[in-house]
């Protein structure tokens, strides 16, 4: 079929390339390409990445005497008459009858109102879609087909003639249709999409830029992209329909991988190129280790212990670090963190410490001064909260090098402080922040201090390929010995007087509490505490919403009249927070009332309840890290998810999960799978590469393909790949970032 497409038809048309605007494509206008531009479609290439979202198979169009109840089927009839007709009920009712010959066939949609107009008689239509056995044994019907009209109805302005209504025809029928999601309000139909891609392909050059080596095209079964191109908008015959249901057909394959190659060849090579910079080789004499080794309160972990030598060996090694430390919540991070800053500090190099909000700062800046004191290093805390002449003054010892550690928050440091000889920078819980914007942020300077970035929301491994494939990773993947499992229940608020009569047992037993709500007052609690990382938990009213400020005052002069109950929010002085915390801490505080402001780092062991009400309202990584504030003793703890109001079946999803799984990998997985990468991370500031064909969960494999591909190409491991086939890669490769991520340095 497609064959004889090509020889019958000949436009007197210019070659097209890829780069070719759009308006010089058959059937686009000035105005279609306006249209166009904002679906960012604005060359060949961009119309070719149009993809069909689903395909029909309409090779074989039935005749109607032929279909057989239940079946799915296409039939090409010609349209006979429709009407209107309403229920007894007052539902409209849109009826079309089509016939081949004498056969006829009842289509029917309900609420079909807006389809009145469509339908001419005489008109051909091609119908899909299940037959059933019509009301009271009339004949067959399909209920609400999917539809196409075939005559050349033009339904756009600009509309291109149709010359050759064979042609056209054969786009429609008798093969597998590609369908396309349409544009400009519906003025670009499917049917517009089809038949301008066709013509785009019929006139597009013979030889287009192909960035993959041939050799690995063979090696790895891809097809040339031209083909790729062609065979993903119109699939030859034999195609398999489940693989192009599934966008596995080697055509989407071969674009697949490409996209995905080119990110990892890109992330590869930004990393070789970071690993050539000059950085700095600390030394691990024997006196650093005990250094070291003298700062632990305790016996690390066999993954810390493992962890730490990956990073000690990363530290000595000439060329900057940068690795991604991956721990769930309570693997004992920090210590691991701490220990590394010993080296670098023993090495007489400062260290910068950098925590994503001021209760965690200060948090980091106790237990460093706990941890490092004593052996005589002089740590400083640097957040906004300070007074401005403390502040200048702490700068200024910074800058002398008189101070070894500086603890604070991301903006404070990046922004504002410059050290004498910063030779190590650890980033704790960034877990918001993309491998976009980390290459826009790399500066250009002498020495580049070792970076180590700490990440408590554990990445599934084909997200940290995407998104942190410059960075090496460690896993730490063991809880310190001695934790017992969290159990983990939910409930509804009705019964909240239990609960609160087993937050005062525990209470009774010595132990403190946590009780978190989704807002402070009237607003949601993410829009006032942006900078703690509150997720958006999918739609949120305004009302009906239990606040932590209302309920503070409850629970301190109703329920807990005995107890001491303390108060923690985003808008709270810091100075407030700071005391709260340190109080709880110490526990004159029983029960804290609190936001999300608690969602990362806060370690207070003997804390052993968690309370979340409207838990149905959080995301499900927001409740594993609040899950994660206890369970951080030896005492046995409890999560208690209270639930009130009207839950989403997403909701529901969610809570079952939480109770079934603590595994953070996992939850990690089904959150992304639930919320999208975008949402996962935080949407734009993620900055998550865009791909237009490949999808992270669905094309895993071919994503491990990918990179394993990328690496060899760069480190020149693979024989196979030769000089020139190097330059193809980087030339395209260096098109590819700039237009694809706006980058214009690569490699
Ligand atoms: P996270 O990885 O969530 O940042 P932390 O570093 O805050 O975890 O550690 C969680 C708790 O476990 C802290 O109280 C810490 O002191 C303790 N801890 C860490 N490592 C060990 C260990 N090896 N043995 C016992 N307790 C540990
Ligand atoms: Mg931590």
């Amino acid at each position: 079929m497609l064959k004889k497409l090509h020889r019958s038809s000949y436009h007197l048309q210019r070659v097209l390339e890829l780069r070719t605007p759009i308006q010089f494509v058959k059937g686009v206008g000035p105005r279609i390409a306006e249209w166009l531009g904002q679906k960012n479609i604005s060359t060949v290439e961009d119309l070719l990445y149009y993809l069909p979202f689903r395909y029909e198979n309409r090779l074989n169009p039935r005749g109607i005497g032929e279909l057989r109840p239940g079946e799915m089927a296409t039939v090409i009839a010609e349209v006979r008459n429709s009407a209107v007709f309403r229920t007894k009920k007052g539902m409209p009712i849109f009826e079309l009858v089509a016939g081949q010959g004498r056969s006829t066939l009842k289509c029917i949609w309900f609420h079909g109102e807006y389809l009145r107009d469509r339908f001419k008689p005489g008109q051909l239509v091609a119908l899909y879609g299940k037959v059933e056995e019509g009301w009271k044994g009339r004949g067959l019907q399909i209920q609400q087909p999917q539809f196409e009209l075939l005559d050349g109805s033009a339904e756009g302005e600009d509309q291109p003639d149709l010359e050759n209504t064979k042609e056209f025809e054969s786009l429609e029928v008798g093969r597998i249709v590609p369908i396309y999601e349409s544009a400009a309000s519906g003025k670009l139909t499917s049917r517009w999409f089809r038949r301008t891609v066709y013509g785009a392909l019929q006139n597009l050059a013979a030889e287009i830029p192909d960035g993959l080596p041939p050799v690995l095209c063979r090696r790895l079964d891809l097809l040339d992209r031209r083909t790729a191109f062609q065979h993903v908008h119109f699939a030859p015959e034999e195609e398999s329909f489940q693989a192009l249901e599934n966008t596995a057909t080697p055509a989407h394959r071969r674009l697949i991988f490409e996209e995905l190659f080119f990110l990892e060849v890109g992330l590869e090579l930004k990393r070789r190129k970071l690993r050539a910079r000059p950085g700095i080789a600390f030394a691990l004499t024997e006196s650093v280790r005990q250094a070291v080794k003298k700062i632990l309160p305790f016996h690390p972990t066999a993954a810390q212990k493992r962890v730490l030598r990956e990073i000690a060996e990363d530290m000595q090694h000439p060329s900057p670090m940068r690795r991604l430390l991956q721990g769930d919540v309570g693997s004992g991070k920090t210590i691991v963190a701490l220990q590394a800053a010993v080296i670098a500090m023993e090495n007489g190099y400062q260290v910068a410490f950098m925590a994503p909000t001021e209760i965690l700062a200060t948090q980091h800046y106790l237990s460093a001064r706990h941890a490092l004191e004593e052996a005589g290093y002089r740590v400083v805390l640097l957040t906004g909260s300070l007074e401005e002449d403390r502040k200048r003054n702490t700068r200024r010892h910074i800058a002398h090098g008189d101070v070894h550690l500086v603890i604070g928050t991301h903006a404070l440091i990046q922004e504002k402080v410059g050290f004498q000889n910063l030779g190590l920078v650890i980033v704790d819980e960034q877990h918001r922040f993309g491998v976009m914007q980390r290459f826009k942020l790399m500066k250009k300077g002498e020495a580049e201090p070792d970076t180590l970035v700490m990440t408590a929301t554990p990445i599934p491994r084909t997200l940290a390929l995407t998104l942190y494939g410059d960075l090496d990773t460690s896993v730490l993947d063991e809880l310190p010995p001695g934790r017992t499992p969290i159990t983990t229940r939910t409930v509804s608020d009705q019964r909240a007087a239990e609960v609160w009569d087993f937050v005062r047992k525990q209470v009774k037993a010595g132990r403190q509490a946590y009780v978190v709500y989704p807002v402070i007052e009237g607003a949601p609690a993410e829009q006032q505490e942006m900078e703690f990382g509150g997720e958006p938990a999918g739609s949120r009213s305004k009302t009906g919403l239990k606040a932590a400020l209302h309920m503070f005052e409850e629970l301190r002069s109703r329920i807990f009249p005995d107890l001491h109950v303390g108060l923690l929010h985003g808008r709270l002085d810091p100075e407030k927070k700071d005391e709260t915390m340190r109080q709880f801490k110490a526990g004159e505080i029983d029960v804290l009332v609190s936001t999300t402001v608690i969602e990362v780092g806060v370690d207070v062991p003997n804390a052993t309840v968690m309370v979340i009400e409207h838990a149905e309202r959080f995301g499900l990584s927001q409740l594993h890290q609040l899950r994660g504030r206890i369970g951080r003793g030896a005492a046995k703890s409890y999560c208690v998810l209270m639930t009130g109001g009207k839950i989403s079946q997403e909701g529901e999803r969610r809570l079952k999960e939480m109770v079934r799984t603590q595994n953070g990998f996992e939850i990690a997985e089904l959150d992304l799978q639930l919320r999208g990468p975008g949402e996962f991370f935080g949407t734009k500031q993620a900055g998550m590469p865009g791909f237009r064909v490949a999808n992270i969960f669905r094309d895993r494999s071919l994503l491990e393909l990918a990179k394993a591909e990328a690496v060899k190409l760069v480190h020149e491991t693979d024989p196979q790949i030769t000089m020139d086939d190097r330059h193809r890669v980087m030339s395209h490769l260096r098109q590819h970032w700039q237009r694809r991520y706006g980058l214009v340095e690569v490699g």
